[in-house]
C-alpha cells in the first residue's frame, strides 16, 4: 500500500487586473506588488488581464505602458488572458445561466430617478436599489421595452454573506439590506465589473485575489455570483490604499506619483524597497529586488489601515 502522504497545497494562481485608463500610480503598483509577491512566495503562477470594460476611458497605449512598467520592476506573469472587450460571449453565457435560475429582471430606472428616490446608504454613500422594477407585470415590461432598452439586475437574497479577508479579517454584508439587486448588464449592452470579473477569474482558474481595499465591498456580490455560477471562490486580500495629504485618494487623472514620475526618481530596486517598507516587509526603505521581496514575503506584516503619504516628498 502507498504510504500515507500529506498533500502539499496546490500552488496559488493570482492575477494582475489593471484598468488601462491611465498610467499606474503608486497605489496601483502597491497592490500589484503584493499580488505578485504573495503568489511567487509560494511557487504560484500569475495572470495578466487587461480590464477594459470601459472602452471610452481605456486604450491599448495605456495597456502597453502597464506591461512595460510591470516588466521594468521585474514583476512578471506567466500568461495574459484575453482583454474584457473580447469576452462578451462568455459574459452572455453567464447571464443566461443566471436567467435560467429566474434571478434576472429588466430595469428601466435611471440614475437620476434612483438618486432622487433614495437616502444614501449610511456607511459609504452608495444607495440600496429600492426594487422599483422588480415586480413589473408583463404588460408593463412590454410597454417599457417599446420606449427604451433596459439594464438587467440580479435578485439578491436576504442573507448575510460572510468571509474572512486575508488582510482585513472577518467581513460580510446582507445583500438585500446593504446592497439591493445589482446591475449585471447595462442598458447600453455593456457588462458590469461585478459580473465580468467573476466570469474572468473563474475562466482562468484564479485562486487568490489581491487588490485595493476600495473593492472590499464588492466581495459579497462576487461570492454570490460564484455560488450561482457553480464555482469555488478565491481567497481575498484587500490591501491598504495609499492616500495623499488629508486622506484624499491618489488619482490617475491627477497623475499623482505615476510610474512616469517614479521611474525618473528611482531605480526599480529603490522603488520596490520603499514599497516593501510601506508593506511592513522590511524595517527600512532599503533597495531590494522583486525576488528578494518574494523570498521573505509574509502577509501577517502587511498593515490593515490606509497609508498616508506626501506625493511632493515621497
Ligand atoms: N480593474 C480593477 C482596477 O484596476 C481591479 C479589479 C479587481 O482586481 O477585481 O482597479
Amino acid at each position: 500500500m502507498e504510504p500515507h502522504r500529506k498533500q502539499a497545497p496546490a500552488p496559488p494562481k493570482g492575477r494582475f487586473a489593471p484598468t488601462p485608463s491611465g498610467r499606474m500610480h503608486l497605489g496601483n503598483l502597491f497592490a500589484a506588488l503584493l499580488a505578485w509577491a504573495s503568489v511567487r512566495s509560494r511557487g504560484g503562477s500569475m495572470i495578466l488581464r487587461i480590464e477594459d470594460l470601459d472602452t471610452e476611458r481605456c486604450s491599448d497605449a495605456w495597456a502597453d505602458l502597464i506591461r512595460e512598467d510591470l516588466s521594468w520592476l521585474g514583476l512578471d506573469w506567466d500568461r495574459e488572458t484575453p482583454p474584457q472587450r473580447e469576452r462578451g460571449d462568455a459574459y452572455a453565457a453567464a447571464l443566461a445561466r443566471l436567467e435560467a435560475q429566474g434571478l434576472v429582471y429588466p430595469c428601466w430606472c435611471t440614475r437620476g430617478l434612483l438618486h432622487a428616490a433614495s437616502a444614501p446608504h449610511a456607511e459609504d454613500g452608495h444607495s440600496v436599489y429600492p426594487g422599483f422594477c422588480r415586480d413589473l407585470t408583463e404588460e408593463q415590461r412590454a410597454e417599457k421595452y417599446a420606449a427604451a432598452a433596459p439594464s438587467f439586475r440580479l435578485l439578491v437574497p436576504d442573507e448575510d454573506i460572510r468571509f474572512t479577508d486575508g488582510v482585513q479579517g472577518p467581513c460580510g454584508e446582507n445583500l438585500a439590506r446593504d446592497c439591493g439587486d445589482f446591475v449585471v448588464r447595462k442598458a447600453d449592452g455593456s457588462w458590469t465589473y461585478q459580473l465580468a470579473v467573476v466570469v474572468d477569474d473563474i475562466a482562468s482558474g484564479v485562486t487568490e485575489v489581491v487588490r485595493g481595499r476600495d473593492l472590499l465591498s464588492s466581495v459579497p456580490r462576487q461570492l454570490y455570483l460564484y455560488r450561482l455560477l457553480g464555482a469555488a471562490p478565491p481567497v481575498y486580500f484587500h490591501v491598504p490604499l495609499l492616500l495623499g495629504p488629508g486622506g484624499r485618494r491618489l488619482s490617475k487623472r491627477e497623475r499623482d506619483l505615476d510610474l512616469g514620475v517614479l521611474r525618473q526618481r528611482f531605480s526599480p530596486q529603490q522603488l520596490l524597497g520603499r514599497l516593501a517598507w510601506l508593506a511592513g516587509q522590511q524595517e527600512r526603505p532599503a533597495p531590494l529586488t522583486a525576488s528578494e521581496l518574494a523570498a521573505g514575503f509574509d502577509w501577517r506584516r502587511v498593515p490593515r489601515q490606509d497609508l498616508e503619504i506626501d506625493p511632493e516628498n515621497w
